[in-house]
């Protein structure tokens, strides 16, 4: 056997250790035959929490072609494959048996090619999260594949809450282009339906969302904790020089990767984070800060959404946290609306749009099932420029969170939102081309997520299906929600000139240029009226300093 880079001298490969648990012709025969796929990595879950180990065989498959579709981001890589492979090993110690396999070609080639090998029955998995996964199986089952799909048990929702809220969804026409979903409706439906934070019917409390408590700036009031690290062992440190081979061009740094990729490592991160950051998640959770890239946020995406970590545990232990007396509930609550509120509701939507194709003008296109919905309400166009992949803009806020992507692989709700975002839709940067960078760059980002997420609500691609107006603001929000603009050499308090911060002068021009498409929003009209006082001269040299800062970002220049 070759000696496998990484791994210490005399120790196997992944490969070689996992081949050892294959099962015999009479295990093949007589075992329940279970696919894992590479998001669904906990036992707990699915066709595997109902079948004792040894009666089960499971099934993973890596896929070359999924890793190299985008150019993801190392670190993200890294995660998953390191991820997937300590959970075939665990399970081999529960007592499953493990087929593993490596397709260079598609995860329908490799589950084909298993079957051929095996002869198993019948393959049965969960409805896969990823709609990318749910057209190979469906591709899959169409050459052959005998596999059968049960409702993915790893959600806190099923498509009938979101139906029961928004109608029965006809997933083969156009939506309607007045639909609206919205996040807060779903979010009630599914307290009342889990009796999460409720009493006696009525949320506890009084109220339903302690959102306007959750907007404190952080001036270091409480010190941030120090969360536990996990340095990569034999399993990861392979995984990261195969990484490094095979997808050296790829996005982002690989070094220090230190994310748990066990589900005890995410128990033990997650137990950290209930304890010593939810306390006081609430108050900071719009917070941004240079000094602490991930403040009092648990970071638990990447884990949750590969299920390392199962979004029902978080949140019941959250509401007995918050019975308990540690955690307040502004910080439980805010907690508990992301997962159980827009988590769910954005795969709803992703699903109930086809990653939202039905939402795209026109004749749905006949092309390629990989590429991506194109939307632009706002008919925004424009290439990404050199700063989102590292190049210096000389924006303090924008450099520094980029600078932290390319490091982690991660930022939390508010960069992402008010700094990335923000910039891209009011300088009319495409939204497409966005969620694609946001896809590759970051760690916990899957298409049922980020597409919602990106194309639909923070760029306001979709028109208004997933949000009541734009998420746009000038320099005042990110100098009052930060420490960015005072370690920055643009001023966010004057709006035009040289030195000034582009932010304001892009916020009125988008206001001006798209006054059209947003006077129907009754959340805009204030905002469009203060744009409507300023007169010809002023907006004409707004608009030339927000397009002298375009240029600027376009051709990778430092803003000035
Ligand atoms: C432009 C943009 C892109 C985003 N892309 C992604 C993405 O690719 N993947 C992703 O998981 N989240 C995405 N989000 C949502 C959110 O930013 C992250 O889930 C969150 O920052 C993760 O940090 P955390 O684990 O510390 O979560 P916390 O802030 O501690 O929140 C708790 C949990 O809520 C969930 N959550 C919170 N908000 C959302 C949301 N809007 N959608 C789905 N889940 C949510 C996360 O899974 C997280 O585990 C995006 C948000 C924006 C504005
Ligand atoms: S001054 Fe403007 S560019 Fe600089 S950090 Fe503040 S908002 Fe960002």
């Amino acid at each position: 056997m070759a000696h496998l880079p990484g791994i210490p001298e005399g120790m196997p490969g992944f490969m070689d250790q996992i081949a050892a648990f294959e099962p015999s012709p009479v295990e093949a025969a007589a075992r329940k035959w279970v696919y894992v796929p590479y998001d669904r990595l906990h036992d707990g879950v699915g066709p595997l929490s109902e079948t004792v180990p040894e009666g089960a065989v499971v099934v993973m498959m890596e896929s070359r072609a999924k890793g190299t579709r985008r150019p993801y981001h190392k670190k993200k890589l890294t995660l998953v494959l390191s991820a997937m492979r300590h959970f075939a090993l665990e399970q081999a110690e529960r007592g499953c048996c493990v087929v593993y396999g490596a397709s260079p070609t598609s995860f329908a080639d490799g589950l084909l090619q298993l079957q051929e090998r095996w002869q198993w029955k019948e393959l049965v998995v969960n409805q896969p999260a990823e709609r990318e996964l749910r057209i190979e199986l469906r591709e899959a089952g169409e050459r052959g594949l005998r596999v059968r799909t049960m409702e993915d048990s790893a959600w806190l929702s099923t498509t009938g809450d979101f139906e029961s809220v928004f109608g029965k969804l006809d997933t083969t026409k156009n939506v309607d282009g007045k639909r609206q979903y919205l996040m807060d409706t779903f979010y009630r439906a599914m307290r009342r339906k889990t009796g999460l934070l409720m009493k006696g019917g009525k949320p506890i409390g009084g109220k339903w969302s302690y959102d306007s408590e959750n907007r404190c700036a952080y001036r270091g009031e409480v010190p941030v904790p120090q969360r536990p690290s996990y340095p990569p062992d034999a399993i990861t440190t392979e995984v990261m020089e195969l990484i490094e081979q095979r997808h050296p061009e790829h996005f982002g740094n690989i070094e220090g990767f230190d994310l748990p990729v066990t589900r005890a490592q995410s128990e033990e991160a997650w137990a950290f984070a209930l304890r010593n950051l939810l306390p006081h998640f609430g108050p900071w959770e719009d917070a941004m800060s240079s000094q602490h890239r991930e403040l009092f946020h648990s970071l638990t995406s990447p884990l949750v959404n590969l299920t390392l970590l199962r979004p029902r545990d978080l949140v019941e232990q959250v509401a007995e946290a918050f019975a308990s007396g540690e955690v307040p509930l502004a910080s439980a609550e805010g907690f508990i609306r992301q997962l159980l509120g827009w988590r769910e509701f954005m795969r709803h939507v992703h699903e109930a749009t086809d990653g939202y194709r039905l939402l795209e003008k026109g004749p749905i296109p006949d092309r390629n099932p990989y590429a991506g919905a194109d939307l632009s309400y706002l008919d925004a166009h424009r290439k990404l420029p050199p700063v989102y992949w590292g190049v210096k803009s000389g924006m303090f806020c924008m450099d520094t969170v980029i600078a932290g992507v390319i490091d982690s692989g991660w930022s939390h709700h508010i960069t992402r939102l008010m700094v990335l975002s923000n910039l891209a839709t009011l300088c009319g940067f495409s939204p497409r081309e966005l969620t694609d960078w946001f896809w590759f760059a970051y760690v916990d980002a899957y298409d049922w997520v980020v597409e919602p997420n990106v194309l639909g609500m923070s760029t306001f691609g979709d028109g208004g299906v997933t949000a009541t107006k734009p998420y746009v603001s000038g320099a005042a929000y990110i100098n009052r929600m930060s420490d960015f603009c005072g370690k920055c050499p643009l001023d966010p308090k004057k709006t035009l000139g040289p030195g000034s911060c582009p932010f304001t002068a892009l916020y009125w021009t988008f206001l001006e240029r798209n006054e059209d498409k947003l006077r129907h929003l009754q959340r805009m009209w204030m905002p469009l009226n203060t744009m409507r006082g300023r007169n010809a001269e002023q907006r004409s040299e707004l608009r030339e300093r927000a397009e002298h800062a375009i240029e600027q970002l376009e051709r990778g220049e430092v803003v000035t």
